[in-house]
């Protein structure tokens, strides 16, 4: 079976293996660009967004590396359920355009697509697809319906502190995925090492995604290096369609990434190049959690519909 990512024999390779494989390569940024990018992005809530929110970039900062917190096999269920949040291969959905806005409907094209395929079916489960802009939604979603639970409290001069308690980490939590979007290696088949034609001469060893994400990152880059590359937030007309473009501008970098590790760009010091490259990815990060951040303040005011208006009893 093909268990993606990191995850790939963890318990036979044992508690040793286990400790470096976290450390240098658990996840999207590994820890250092996971926080840098929450951080960066908790540094430019503006002023009509709630105080309590910009008072809470260290939380903020702590949750980015949050989710690859769920990827020990000592929590098996945890770790199996949720390790497809993290990545998806478009190159393997380059037939369903636009993607469904919903997982269900996604597992079911899939599933569909898996039966009607003779060679290497279960490339299209979903699991090895990955789920990455769905549970990026799903997120967000929790996010806006927790800032209309605020405002209505607010409203109605109730206690807010439980509520902004669960802002402050879906808030945080939604980072790591839109961090994980901004890498290319996380949207890609190619995702550690080159498979299939390779007229490029790109590396085929499964090193390069650790490389990039981790070593390099934590070796050469502050989060000062690319904080001043944003801009303020702007509300998104359709968060899933524009999560779903930032995906494909991400994909569509990977030839980038192989390039620049061919150059060097990201061995030791690396290249002038490969920092700008890594900065700009970094800082695309952060300004997508800030816009999602700010659509979901904004959208949070629009009252939800009562689709089913319950009419009172008339008193007799
Ligand atoms: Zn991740």
């Amino acid at each position: 079976m093909k268990t993606r990512r990191f995850g790939r024999g963890l318990v036979s390779l044992g508690l040793t293996a286990l400790v470096v494989l976290q450390s240098v390569g658990a996840g999207a940024w590994g820890n250092e660009g996971h926080t840098y990018i929450n951080r960066v992005a908790g540094q430019k809530i503006p002023a009509d967004m709630p105080r309590f929110l910009r008072r809470a970039v260290v939380e903020i900062a702590y949750l980015g590396p949050e989710p690859d917190r769920w990827r020990s096999p000592t929590e098996f269920a945890l770790k199996n359920a949720q390790e497809p949040d993290h990545f998806i291969d478009l190159e393997r959905v380059s037939w369903l355009d636009p993607l469904p806005p919903g997982r269900y409907e996604f597992y079911r094209k899939l599933y569909e697509k898996r039966a009607a395929t003779t060679d290497h079916p279960d490339d299209y489960l979903p699991e090895h697809v990955g789920l990455q802009p769905y549970i990026t939604m799903e997120v967000y979603g929790r996010l806006k319906a927790a800032f209309r639970e605020y405002r209505q409290r607010r409203a109605a001069h109730q206690p807010t502190a439980a509520v902004q308690q669960a802002i402050i980490f879906y808030a945080g939590w939604l980072g790591h995925y839109v961090a994980d979007g901004s890498q290319p290696l996380h949207t890609t088949i190619q995702y550690n090492g080159w498979m299939g034609p390779n007229p490029n001469g790109y590396t085929t060893e499964h090193k390069i995604h650790a490389q990039f994400e981790t070593a390099y990152v934590a070796a050469n880059i502050k989060d000062s290096d690319f904080a001043g590359l944003g801009k303020s937030p702007e509300r998104l007309d359709n968060p899933f369609a524009g999560y779903v473009a930032y995906l494909r501008q991400s994909n569509a970098l990977v030839d980038k990434v192989y390039s620049l590790e061919k150059a060097g760009g990201f061995t030791g010091k690396g290249t002038p190049e490969a920092f700008d490259f890594t900065t700009h990815r970094l800082a695309a990060g952060s300004q997508m959690l800030l816009d999602l951040w700010y659509t979901a303040w904004v959208e949070s005011a629009v009252p939800v519909a009562t689709e089913h208006p319950v009419t009172p009893p008339v008193a007799k």
